[in-house]
């Protein structure tokens, strides 16, 4: 192969799946964990997946390979490891073993990820608007920051073998600081972000590391940048990579950002004395383009162009990204081509789908064809587009099967959407209207009990599922299982004195999954792995094609579990948001047009339930707040549509019939005009870890309508006291009137085990009942 000379376009990606090609992490770190496999084994494990990704790269045709991507767990976890910034209380977890061995590493890093029993993990959260989940580094006034390169290091080595020189990606101390938290016992206006000062010099010193083993270039990711920051982190940021430049010994720096336009922080970013700058040019990102163009571009920097979007699964239209690419030329000194982000969100390889049509196949593009993409365009810029006539032709042809075929358009679908007018997404009747004639019908106590939907998904369950799937049981024998858990369910609700019951969802291995399995328009695959946190991995459906829902996919176990029991059982739904949310979305029309079509299918699917009597009908969305626009100035257009097609989803029924919704967070803010405007009857949240600081907020808002802050935190095993409960609601009654008020959990009870929630839940409806009693 030639190699191209530096100053000609290469191509090149900010990261890889670090999964393997048939998740061999996933199971050497499970295996670890239950001392199946030794540390030593774990880390040559690692040490070859690491060395065929490498391989992989640069036999694609990358003309630079980035480094320092892999992780066992976490890459921000791996950079507070790397900064020397753990928690005292993990440090414990080494106790017993040799400090500086695998082992003794391994044991700390591990406590950090999951926790002990003696100690709680750090927390993990939502990395921006992916379905990725970071650790939040905890930081603190006494934090002392030390460099510990041994990742990089011995990671730009494991390359160097192979011939490569790799351009090491950290974490950038701006996006570090900003994602951190206060330690536990920080003062209450601790602000990690102050600690730049402290933190620079030890950048400085990874970076004298790198330099000194023959690293060229040098990537900080600084995603974080793509929010509207305040001038402070924009003065951060200026003051971060102006001392970073001036380190006497360092590779040459490329700052990263993906997922949105840098916006503000772009002028910053160009005016500092950093060598390039990698930028996102697709979605909501293109507005870099123009952006840059008004800076008069970066003709000091190399630009590293994201013209292939890192987060989607459809093969990108190679014309239009290598026109980007061709505007993008002369506004910088020097250009490579990129996906937008890592390639850690979408699945490793699309030929290994052998069971999809071969016609849709070529549609998609997951990481390894992205490689591909990016290679091409490259090769275009470089040696013209004739060098890659073939790709292109094949590419276009490609995306016209796509766009011509009955998969992707059913003309009864865009009927259905263009006929629909404002009033189908308001309900005939106000609210106070409606409780009064839901009230006349269910007769419920004040504080009514009810569940979120799931109950403990058991073994047994899981196995007839896998049964099911391999033919060792057959549909028949399924179906038995199914209901024999639902007479459980329902039974142990009845006798535990609920008052709105639940199915308990046994038939859902995945709410998202289960709903695209029974609606046109989604695919599934089989091998499209995606990481969603640690070892856990997704396999989002993907979303490709007009949506319609050929027969009802809740009706028979709604009705199964209504025929067990006189009292009320919920009809249970995945909302059109969350739909959209948790799968792989289509790129050729807006998500606005996405979600109606999925709202229409799921609003047959709720006349249905009513039709079969159900008189509660709950429609989760719990993403809708996750889904939120990076930028503040997109939020209105994203919260217009998603709550119109929650309200079409719902608004069809009868006035008695009661509209539940359930969002699993408690922190507001941003949204809760549009938890207003869902206009669900009953919306259940989570609120017992915060100690129902939601009531608070909702009260300050006036919210009108009936709410069930959770009172049993269902992410813990540990079961509540009757008392703990009382105390809750207590307190919600102090905010809320005592009428508009339902007792629930905070979540499905999914994960938990039946010994913990039927005690749990016992107590729940005790404690209820007390409260009654004094109101
Ligand atoms: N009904 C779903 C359940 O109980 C809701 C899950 C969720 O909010 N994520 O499992
Ligand atoms: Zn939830």
């Amino acid at each position: 192969m030639n190699r191209p000379t530096p100053h000609h376009p290469t191509a090149t990606v900010h990261g890889y799946p670090r999964q393997g090609p048939d998740r061999e992490l996933k199971r050497a770190v499970e295996d670890f964990w239950s001392g199946r496999r030794t540390a030593a084994e774990l880390l040559d494990t690692a040490a070859g997946l690491r060395r065929s990704v490498f391989q992989q790269l640069a036999g694609a045709g990358l003309g630079e390979i980035p480094g320092n991507h892999f992780s066992l767990y976490d890459h921000v976890l791996d950079t507070a490891w790397m900064l020397g910034a753990v928690p005292p209380r993990h440090l414990a977890a080494g106790r017993d073993l040799q400090p500086g061995t695998p082992a003794h590493t391994l044991a700390v890093y591990f406590a950090m990820a999951r926790g002990t029993g003696h100690v709680e993990p750090l927390e993990m959260t939502k990395w921006f608007d992916t379905n990725y989940h970071y650790l939040v580094p905890e930081l603190g006034p006494g934090t002392v920051f030390r460099a510990q390169p041994g990742k990089p290091l011995t990671e730009f080595a494991e390359a160097k073998l192979l011939g490569l020189t790799t351009r090491p990606v950290l974490l950038g101390p701006i996006t570090f600081l900003l994602l951190a938290k206060p330690v536990p016992d920080a003062p209450s206006d601790f602000q990690p972000l102050t600690l730049l000062g402290r933190l620079l010099p030890v950048y400085a010193e990874l970076l004298g590391d790198l330099q000194a083993v023959g690293a060229e270039w040098v990537q900080f990711d600084e995603p974080a940048l793509v929010r509207d920051q305040p001038p402070a982190v924009l003065n951060a940021t200026a003051r971060a990579y102006r001392y970073l430049a001036s380190a006497a010994r360092r590779p040459k720096l490329l700052v990263a950002s993906y997922f949105d336009a840098l916006g503000e922080a772009l002028p910053v970013l160009a005016n500092s004395p950093v060598e390039g700058l990698a930028l996102d040019f697709t979605g909501p990102a293109a507005a870099n383009l123009p952006g840059l163009a008004a800076l008069g571009g970066i003709q000091d920097k190399r630009l590293v162009a994201g013209v292939i979007d890192g987060r989607n699964i459809w093969a990108a239209d190679l014309d239009q990204a290598l026109a980007t690419l061709v505007t993008l030329l002369p506004l910088a000194d020097r250009l490579d081509v990129a996906p937008s982000c890592s390639l850690l969100h979408v699945p490793l390889d699309a030929a290994r789908e052998r069971e999809l049509d071969p016609q849709v196949l070529r549609w998609l593009a997951f990481a390894r064809q992205k490689l591909d993409e990016t290679v091409t365009l490259a090769r275009a810029l470089t040696e013209g587009r004739d060098a890659v006539a073939p790709q292109l032709a094949a590419n276009r042809a490609a995306r016209a099967s796509r766009a011509a075929s009955a998969l992707t358009h059913d003309p009864a679908v865009s009927a259905r959407c263009a006929a629909v007018t404002p009033t189908d997404s308001r309900r005939a009747t106000p609210y106070p209207e409606r409780a009064a004639a839901q009230q006349a019908r269910l007769h419920l106590p004040p504080l009514p009990t009810t569940t979120i939907g799931s109950f403990p998904q058991t073994d047994a369950l899981r196995a007839a599922r896998a049964g099911l799937r391999t033919g060792r049981i057959d549909d028949a024998a399924y179906r038995e299982r199914i209901e024999a858990e639902i007479r459980e369910v329902v039974a142990f609700q009845e006798k535990a004195g609920l008052d709105v019951l639940v199915h308990g969802e046994p038939e859902r291995g995945d709410m998202v999954q289960y709903f695209a399995e029974r609606l046109t328009g989604y695919l599934a695959t089989r091998h499209g792995w995606v990481q969603s946190y640690g070892t856990r991995y997704v396999r989002p459906p993907i979303l490709a094609g007009d949506v319609s829902r050929p027969a009802p996919m809740t009706v028979a176990e709604y009705r199964y579990a209504q025929n067990l029991t006189d009292r009320p059982v919920k009809g249970m739904l995945t909302g059109p948001v969350t739909m959209l949310a948790w799968s792989f979305v289509r790129d050729d029309q807006p998500l606005a047009d996405t979600a109606r079509q999925v709202a229409l299918a799921l609003r047959d699917e709720v006349h249905d339930l009513e039709a079969a009597g159900a008189a509660v009908i709950q429609v989760d969305e719990p993403a809708l707040r996750e889904t939120l626009p990076l930028r503040r100035a997109a939020h209105p257009d994203y919260l217009a549509w998603a709550t119109e097609a929650f309200r079409l989803t719902t608004s069809g029924v009868r006035a008695d019939t009661q509209i539940h919704t359930h969002m699993c967070y408690a922190e507001f803010g941003d949204i809760l005009p549009a938890i207003d405007d869902v206009d669900a009857d009953v919306i259940s949240l989570e609120a017992a870890r915060s100690r129902m600081a939601v009531t608070t907020e909702l009260a300050a808002a006036h919210y009108p309508r009936a709410v069930g802050p959770g009172v049993y935190d269902i992410h813990a095993p540990r079961v509540p006291a009757v008392a703990e409960f009382t105390e809750l609601l207590r307190s919600a009654i102090d905010r809320l009137p005592a009428e508009r008020l339902w007792v629930n959990p905070d979540c499905g009870l999914k994960t938990r085990r039946w010994d913990e929630v039927r005690p749990a839940l016992e107590r729940l409806t005790v404690a209820a009942r007390e409260i009654r009693a004094v109101l």
